[in-house]
């Protein structure tokens, strides 16, 4: 697209959240010259990296009026993405003097994040303790309507009314579950939670324990309770029906279809006919979207965890580009993708790169979702990228002028991917790719001062 031509403008910008995605906004943005605030309601940077051992009172997280945990970290995790591959691009997540390995705790990136923060003084922008309860656009005549931001301090309980010119949301992702339905449940006797409050799998000593789900949560935490609990059953909903398999390698660990129903007397039945007597059922299915604060009069809406319409998952076509979104796709590398989406924001805002019209971004939004429907994807995959994630960032990359993905990082995640299906128990100390781990660190000692 071609760079606008008239001079740049600065804004007054909100940004929401202080996790990977808010802090290379607030780089991005100040560095295009824009004033920034970024709020923040924990303590420090980092987001969902910071581990802590509390989790909510209400084990599933349904609870609206519930005190809000927000990381989903357990005790033993570990990255599912290599160090090299998972880091921005131009400050890389090299080894450190930390946690050297090439999967670290996550310990070791909330460390990397704060290194971040530091090293571009980001915590100058940042209101800490500091949660943003309404944003809302302000009653304008004009196009460019501003920002109400109503936020609260906690430690002075003070509250604040501002007007910004636009507003970046990054909130994060993972903290609203999705709870699977089970037939039967409401009479269930055993103990139902969710895989956000799950931290260290001793208190399953003993115990038999169901999850459901197949994704990196459901994989780690099953292995990690194995070593602790009685049983350990693994249902889900994308194994054949007839799915009843012993994982090799441990003694008390087993995959299942689907539950098919649970009963009063504390019976889960799986789709395979397996019955078993459960305590109990984690739920490692996902969250949904969820932005508690944001008043926007149906311009953005979350339908089956579709959040849109958003042109390229960032704009609503309606508000942009004074309202926008940072970190919707999943099943990506998070962090180059939150710096590109910030390059694109930042300059979107100065005028140094023009936006499609407003019908052409729904037109764009609209035959997106025509194909998506045409391929039976359903609604809530909406925002899952896997491989098109390159074409994506690429896609990004042209509109803000700098370089595509590296070469090294799409074929190191794709790489991953596959050692991760086939080798779920060894992938993180054991690869072959030490070539792409050569290339990716020749990049880096073009970023390392
Ligand atoms: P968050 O990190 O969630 O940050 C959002 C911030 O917004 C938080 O600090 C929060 O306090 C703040 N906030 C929210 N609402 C308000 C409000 N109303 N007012 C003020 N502040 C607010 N990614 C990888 O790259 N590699 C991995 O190995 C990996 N493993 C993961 C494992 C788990 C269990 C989970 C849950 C995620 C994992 N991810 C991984 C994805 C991870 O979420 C992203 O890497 C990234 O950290 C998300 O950053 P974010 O800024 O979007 O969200």
């Amino acid at each position: 697209m071609a760079p606008s031509l008239s001079p740049l403008r600065s804004h007054h910008v909100a940004v929401i959240g202080a996790g990977a995605a808010g802090l290379v906004a607030a780089r991005e943005l100040r560095r295009e010259g824009h004033s920034v605030v970024v709020f923040e309601r924990q303590k420090q940077v980092g987001g969902t990296w910071i581990y802590t051992d509390h989790v909510e009172p209400d084990p599933l997280s349904v609870d609206p009026t519930r005190p809000v945990v927000h990381s989903s970290v357990y005790a033993t995790l570990r990255t599912n993405l290599p160090r090299e591959c998972m880091g921005y691009r131009d400050f890389p997540f090299s080894v450190r003097s930390g946690d050297q390995r090439r999967f670290p705790s996550h310990g070791e990136v909330l460390a990397y994040l704060q290194e971040f923060a530091k090293e571009f003084e980001i915590e100058e922008m940042v209101r800490f303790e500091t949660e943003v309860e309404r944003v809302a656009p302000v009653a304008t005549e004009g196009e460019s309507g501003k920002w109400r931001v109503e936020s609260t301090e906690k430690e002075e309980s003070v509250r604040r009314d501002e007007v910004y010119d636009a507003v970046v949301v990054c909130n994060g992702h993972y903290i609203e579950p999705r709870l699977a339905e089970i037939p039967g449940i409401s009479s269930w006797p055993g103990k139902e939670m969710h895989s956000h409050n799950y931290r260290i799998p001793e208190p399953f000593k003993d115990q038999v324990v169901v999850l459901i789900g197949n994704s990196a949560s459901a994989v780690d935490i099953s292995r990690d309770i194995a070593g602790f609990a009685k049983e350990v059953h693994v249902a889900c909903r994308s194994n054949a029906a007839d799915t009843f398999i012993k994982q090799p390698g441990y003694s008390n660990l087993w995959m299942h279809s689907m539950i098919e129903r649970v009963h009063e007397d504390g019976s889960v039945v799986f789709q395979n006919g397996q019955t078993i007597l459960v305590d109990v059922i984690m739920h490692c299915t996902g969250y949904k979207y969820h932005f508690p604060f944001l008043e926007t009069n149906g311009s953005v809406i979350v339908d089956d965890n579709r959040v849109g319409p958003l042109y390229k998952d960032v704009f609503p076509p309606e508000l942009a580009p004074w309202l926008s979104f940072i970190g919707i796709p999943w099943k990506v590398v998070p962090f180059p993708l939150f710096e590109l989406q910030s390059k694109w924001i930042a300059g979107v805002l100065s005028g140094r790169i023009m936006l499609p019209s407003k019908e052409d971004m729904m037109k764009d939004i609209k035959s997106f979702y025509a194909t998506l429907e045409a391929q039976g994807i359903p609604k809530r995959y909406t925002h899952r990228m896997g491989i098109a994630q390159f074409e994506y960032n690429d896609w990004l990359a042209m509109q803000c002028g700098c370089p595509g993905t590296e070469e090294w990082r799409k074929e190191m995640y794709l790489v991953t991917g596959e050692r991760k299906r086939t080798k779920p128990e060894t992938y993180r100390d054991e690869w072959e790719d030490h070539h792409l781990v050569s290339q990716a660190y020749q990049d880096f000692s073009l970023y390392t001062h």
